[in-house]
């Protein structure tokens, strides 16, 4: 029988990186596992209409799902931890809240009325929190709360909270806090002040928090927990501790073990029971006891930022527990790398990995990089980007178009073995405007991308502009470099190997959106198989 949709929210105190993302998701991890059909939903209080158009040093890594929203990186981690597809009804931000309550108020939809932020702003920011639940597709909608409570920008999302709270009742939502637990040295004490101003801050906006997690370095002792119940008006059970852990995929059974699970459904009027985490725990056990290591090149020019890939960085670590090896990832800057020092700072490496990208930045360095794998044999994996930069590093040394190049770096040169489809010369606008989303691809048999995927129909996500330019494929291919894989209704070449080589692949798309803990990506599983033989056999 299907349940009422439960709306849980997730907000956050004292500072900002506490992983809302990582708590959301794995309380998530906990309810599907219980049988709840669970979705996340995040919503970011800036004003850019996605984060398609922020810089990587800004905002981390930009997230695509299959319907071609990009969004906030956090949407990875829910598709990571629950398998499960997200849209672009899983990210909003203020941005669009704004462009779509315009857009009504230019088509006179709002009849005349004054538009203002209550309540035609909160009334939206509740319309699209209720757009999951209202689907049937979920019983339980968790909607994390960007930014910290206090912030000018959130006040939006946290009355349109309170009315929520409100509009459905009691049973049917409730408010987690995330909040910091400092340690001060110099006392030796834990401290609960700042979670008691964010709670209060909170409740001036009308909400009052139901539970609490506390991020923390240090246990919480009983009486510290009773006393933060006390001045916060939670329940004690309803205080959880959330202390430092050694990978983000241990949070399930942290709070599994505090009892987040069952303060939740308790409170939601929902039975609770053991929740299955079979495979769960078989991925972290093979995660945590490899057999054997490798070591990765990272080459891109935002490598000093973990979270700038983070999507590549997990499918590494699925990809690693899938092969029972522990990848160390060497990040290595693109923008410093060259021929003189190229062989110095790669051929230790078992395997290479170039980084997606944009703009003219780094991309010699990657060149480079690629040259020096090709030439002595290192598994190479190039995504985006770095598909684009194998080619034209083809082009150049095998090829002997000196020139060669994308229009992206060089919009005049004379051999663009890289360049924009037709469709793309007219667009001007920056924002939405790329390939992106899920693509079909079909794979040509007897190929590495065939032996890797053990089938010819797949669907990979984009974002891109700039393809492989077809009037030059004729040529690679008669100089050894392999087109196996198109898109059928376009034709454009979405994979490149060179079956000369150890291991060689580059793919226009973005694999590491799609791995997850239950499903670690193919590609990225056979390249770490791929490093492991190499140094094997070195
Ligand atoms: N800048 C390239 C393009 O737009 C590659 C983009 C990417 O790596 N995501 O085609």
């Amino acid at each position: 029988m299907a349940i009422q949709t439960k709306y849980i929210f997730v907000t956050g105190g004292v500072t900002s990186s506490l992983g809302k993302g990582i708590i959301a998701a794995s309380l998530a991890k906990l309810l599907q596992a219980q049988g709840y059909r669970t979705t996340i939903q995040k919503l970011d209080p800036y004003i850019n209409v996605d984060p398609g158009t922020l810089n990587p040093y800004e905002h981390g890594e930009c997230y695509v799902t299959d319907d071609g929203a990009e969004t906030d990186l956090d949407l990875g981690h829910y598709e990571r931890f629950l398998n499960v597809t997200t849209s672009q009804a899983n990210n909003v931000t203020t941005g669009r809240i704004y462009q779509s309550v315009i857009d009504k108020e230019r088509r006179g939809e709002f009849l005349g009325k004054t538009v203002q932020v209550i309540p035609h702003i909160t009334d939206e920011i509740k319309h699209r929190i209720q757009i999951l639940g209202n689907s049937g597709d979920y019983d339980i909608v968790i909607t994390e709360i960007g930014g910290t409570v206090g912030d000018i920008e959130s006040l939006p999302y946290i009355e349109a909270v309170r009315q929520l709270k409100w509009d459905l009742g009691e049973e049917n939502a409730l408010v987690i806090h995330l909040t910091l637990i400092p340690f001060l040295s110099a006392a030796g004490e834990l401290k609960t002040k700042p979670t008691q101003h964010s709670v209060k801050t909170l409740m001036e906006s009308g909400v009052q928090a139901d539970i609490l997690v506390c991020r923390t370095e240090h246990e919480l002792h009983d009486g510290l927990k009773s006393k933060l119940a006390r001045f916060c008006n939670v329940k004690k059970e309803a205080v959880i501790e959330s202390i430092d852990v050694a990978t983000i995929y241990d949070v399930p059974n942290l709070m599994l073990s505090e009892g987040l699970d069952k303060v939740v459904l308790n409170d939601l009027g929902l039975a609770s029971k053991t929740p299955d985490l079979t495979k769960w725990n078989q991925f972290i056990e093979r995660h945590k006891n490899p057999k054997n290591e490798v070591t990765i090149g990272l080459i891109g020019k935002y490598v000093e930022l973990q979270d700038s890939y983070k999507s590549i960085l997990e499918s590494f670590i699925h990809a690693g527990a899938e092969n029972e090896v522990k990848v160390n990832v060497e990040p290595i800057h693109s923008e410093y790398l060259t021929q003189s020092n190229v062989e110095f700072k790669l051929s230790h490496l078992d395997g290479v990995l170039v980084a997606p990208g944009f703009g003219e930045r780094g991309i010699e360095g990657k060149i480079e990089a690629v040259q020096f794998v090709r030439e002595q044999n290192i598994p190479f994996f190039g995504i985006c980007l770095g598909m684009q930069m194998a080619v034209i590093e083809y082009a150049r040394n095998v090829l002997q178009l000196e020139d060669a190049n994308s229009t992206e770096m060089d919009s005049d040169c004379q051999n663009p073995v890289i360049d924009l489809m037709e469709s793309q010369k007219s667009v001007t606008d920056k924002g939405g405007t790329m390939r992106l989303g899920a693509w079909d691809c079909q794979i040509e048999q007897n190929s590495l991308a065939y032996d890797i995927y053990g089938e010819t129909q797949i669907s990979e996500r984009h974002r891109h502009r700039y393809e492989l330019n077809d009037t030059y494929t004729k040529q690679l291919e008669a100089h050894g470099l392999r087109a196996s894989g198109f898109n059928p209704e376009t034709d454009l070449a979405e994979i490149i190997e060179l079956p000369e080589h150890n291991w060689f692949i580059g793919v226009q798309y973005h694999p590491e959106y799609k791995s997850t803990v239950a499903q670690p990506h193919p590609l990225f599983v056979a390249f770490v198989a791929a490093a492991l033989k190499y140094k094997t056999n070195k």
